[in-house]
């Protein structure tokens, strides 16, 4: 027996050894620290129980029981926190503390045994030869004592075992039953040396090594504090931003490093207690701030409701350092304001420097267009035919360049209006077949007959579209046909796509190069189009008017025999009249220019250039017209006060009172040309221009550079019929 109790006692301080190695291997965590405390307690207790058992006479045996209760002394109390924590419950200090302090008691009790009796009445040591053991008489202290360690026992037992009753996770519910069997066993080992069935060996603190002994075997087999706890609890302590936790009556439970930086208060709180701080506080209020700053930093606040089995248990307040992120986006801020910024003077400033380039083009055109009808001098019309085309090609080069800072400035708008389908083609035939037929070309129109003929949509910027891809296909076809075909396909009653394909004869696109079609300012084939004007900037303006449009472009080409450029726009449909005369191209030349004269018309024509005025008279020479002219809105006003007109050209752009304000003054006052059609003449030919004065009360608009055949279009359309004679 004794040799059975002195191996025994060998094997549990080996097992407490053994736990103690697994737990250094481990990482470090507040669970296991305390866990190697409760271990090495319990191998002092068996060390000192050991030496007992080996003692010869009663010195050594008071000495070994002295070491066994320098270590059982605290075994309990600890293990009773480590329980508690585990299972996250909250555990009262004082109650802890006292706790160690009947330890203490007892363990002064042992020391000093030779000099009181509350603990040992009595003090033997009996050398049986069998069993040498000590012999002990129980003080009153040694019975409240054991009473006391009794209820830390049971405590430890009822809580692990309700902790696993109650957990479902398999996992931690694994742990707490081992939790409960490490608190039981030590607990047994005590009744049973009580009840003195092993005679005089006290199976206690091999009971003791025994509990711990299966704690510590669960951590090396099934990594209690494994790598994901430790990184749960490291990655929290360890955060930039401040994590607090609180109970469901706010009371404090738990914060990292980072909320403690922030209020310090929050290390010197006790579990569960109120938190002393209004700024804090103030978050769980009903209007908490979204934004906290705390010495000059600022923080995102974001307060999670703890739940536990479907009932409020906490809230998880979280407080994320938005400070840097806050100085980028202002940072940012700044740039795009001074990017936006930079960007509108760019097109303000684009804006009126091609205003005032085009003041000048229209005059130099408009003169020009004077000297080729009047004067047949060949030298001179090639000269002029010359400055024609060059002056042509920088305003629309002007124009292009407005567009596309329009478009980039994110300024370009659509204004859907009504508009009739025959007169759309009828201004596309009108301008592109003489084109076409000027470089020999065969200019073919074929609309389908089924299309209706009033739709809703931007008619100006759909011209613009078809425009850009009749004048390339002039331009890229040195002989053949340019074929505008055109169709719609209806969604429903009431809208459909305006399909709309212009088909060449010319150089066509290499299929590498279709992908750069539509990039501003790239030009193909360099080779063959370098001696065509160009910019590379019309498809890319189409393209994203298309976007705007919510349209498409489909392109088709093949190298050295043609394209099919091919756009497809949503419009409204108006009404159920359809385009009557389809292909039939003499009812779109109907209109033919200065076909006319109107000897008893009166017009007054207003600009502020007395270029331009000197060109519209010249332009109209032809039709007879009574042209009278005025320099300024003021003058305008005076003479319409004292004469009637049959039509009025009123410039936009002039100094002092400009077209728009002469009209609105003119609206206001009494005068002779109330029921007068009075059309806008404007250099801005953005295509937004024609709404813009409609929508001021002009009858209609005429773009500059003015061409014979422009204004003497206006001109008929406007007069009264009976003014008007044919030639
Ligand atoms: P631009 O004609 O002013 O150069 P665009 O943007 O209208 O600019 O066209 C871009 C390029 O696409 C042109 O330079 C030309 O190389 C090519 N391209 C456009 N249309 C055609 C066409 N119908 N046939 C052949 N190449 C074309």
């Amino acid at each position: 027996m004794y040799q059975i109790a002195v191996v025994l006692q060998v094997f549990a301080i080996l097992f407490c050894l053994l736990c103690l190695l697994v737990l250094v291997e481990q990482r470090d965590s507040k669970y296991e620290k305390l866990m190697m405390v409760i271990i090495s307690c319990s191998l002092l207790q068996n060390v000192g129980y050991l030496f007992e058992l080996l003692a010869k006479d009663a010195g050594q045996a008071l000495y070994a029981v002295k070491i066994e209760y320098f270590g059982s002394s605290f075994l309990i109390p600890l293990m009773v926190l480590f329980v508690f924590r585990y299972s996250k419950i909250n555990y009262n200090r004082f109650l802890f503390w006292l706790m160690m302090s009947f330890g203490c008691l007892a363990m002064f009790g042992v020391w000093f045994c030779e000099y009181t009796t509350f603990y040992y009445t009595k003090f033997e040591f009996i050398a049986d030869d069998v069993f040498p053991h000590v012999v002990l008489g129980k003080g009153t202290y040694y019975i409240i004592y054991s009473v006391i360690i009794y209820i830390e026992m049971i405590l430890c037992a009822i809580v692990t075992f309700m902790k696993y009753a109650k957990t479902v996770e398999p996992r931690m519910k694994k742990n707490y039953f081992l939790l409960f069997l490490s608190s039981v066993v030590p607990m047994s080992g005590h009744i049973i040396g009580i009840s003195g069935v092993l005679g005089p060996y006290d199976i206690a603190p091999f009971g003791v090594a025994c509990g711990v002994s299966i704690f510590g075997v669960a951590i090396f087999s099934r990594h209690i504090f494994d790598i994901t706890e430790y990184a749960h609890e490291s990655i929290l302590m360890n955060l930039d931003d401040a994590i607090v936790i609180v109970d469901e009556a706010y009371g404090f439970q738990e914060c990292n490093n980072k909320a403690v930086e922030l209020f310090p208060f929050l290390g010197q709180l006790e579990l569960g207690a109120a938190i002393p701080d209004s700024k804090f506080n103030r978050l769980f209020q009903k209007n908490q701030p979204k934004e906290i700053t705390i010495d000059h930093s600022n923080y995102d606040v974001h307060i999670t409701p703890v739940m536990r089995n479907k009932t409020l248990a906490g809230y998880s307040v979280v407080l994320f350092d938005v400070t840097q992120k806050k100085q980028q986006y202002e940072k940012l801020r700044q740039l795009k304001e001074q990017a936006d910024s930079a960007n509108e003077a760019k097109s303000t400033f684009l804006a009126n420097v091609s205003h005032e380039i085009r003041t000048p083009i229209n005059g130099i055109l408009g003169i020009n267009e004077v000297i080729l009808r009047d004067y047949d001098e060949p030298q001179l019309k090639e000269y002029s035919m010359t400055i024609h085309k060059s002056a042509t090609t920088l305003l629309n080069l002007i124009n292009d360049l407005l567009d596309f800072s329009k478009i980039e400035a994110g300024k370009m708008e659509i204004f859907p209006e009504e508009y009739e389908v025959e007169q759309f083609f009828q201004d596309l035939q009108d301008v592109y077949s003489v084109r076409a037929n000027k470089n020999n070309l065969e200019f073919v129109m074929k609309v389908d007959s089924g299309m209706p003929n009033h739709l809703i949509g931007d008619a100006s910027r759909l011209r613009q579209i078809a425009g850009n891809l009749l004048s390339n296909a002039i331009k890229y076809t040195s002989s053949g046909t340019v074929t505008l075909r055109a169709g719609f396909e209806k969604n429903s009653d009431k809208k459909g796509n305006f399909i709309i394909s212009v088909e060449d004869t010319g150089i066509g696109i290499r299929k590498e190069d279709m992908k750069k079609l539509c990039e501003g300012f790239v030009r193909l084939d360099e080779t063959r189009t370098k001696s065509i004007e160009g910019t590379g900037l019309g498809l890319n303006i189409t393209k994203q008017l298309l976007n705007l449009m919510g349209g498409e472009m489909k392109v088709y080409s093949e190298y050295g025999y043609g394209s099919v450029f091919t756009v497809i726009i949503p419009q409204e449909i108006v009404d159920d009249e359809v385009v009557s005369s389809l292909g039939d191209q003499d009812r779109f030349l109907r209109i033919k220019t200065a076909d006319f004269t109107c000897p008893d018309a009166k017009v007054l024509f207003v600009d502020d250039s007395k270029t331009n005025l000197l060109v519209a008279i010249s332009l109209l020479k032809g039709t007879k017209v009574q042209i009278t002219t005025a320099v300024s809105g003021h003058e305008c006003i005076e003479i319409v006060q004292k004469e009637r007109f049959d039509a009025i050209f009123l410039d936009h752009r002039m100094p002092m009172m400009d077209g728009v304000e002469t009209l609105h003054e003119m609206e206001k006052i009494d005068h002779l040309c109330k029921n007068t059609p009075i059309i806008a003449l404007t250099a801005n030919a953005v295509n937004d221009a024609r709404n813009y004065y409609l929508k001021e009360g002009f009858d209609d608009f005429i773009a500059k550079p003015i061409t014979e055949e422009s204004i003497s279009k206006m001109l008929r359309k406007h007069l009264p019929m009976e003014l008007v004679i044919d030639n």
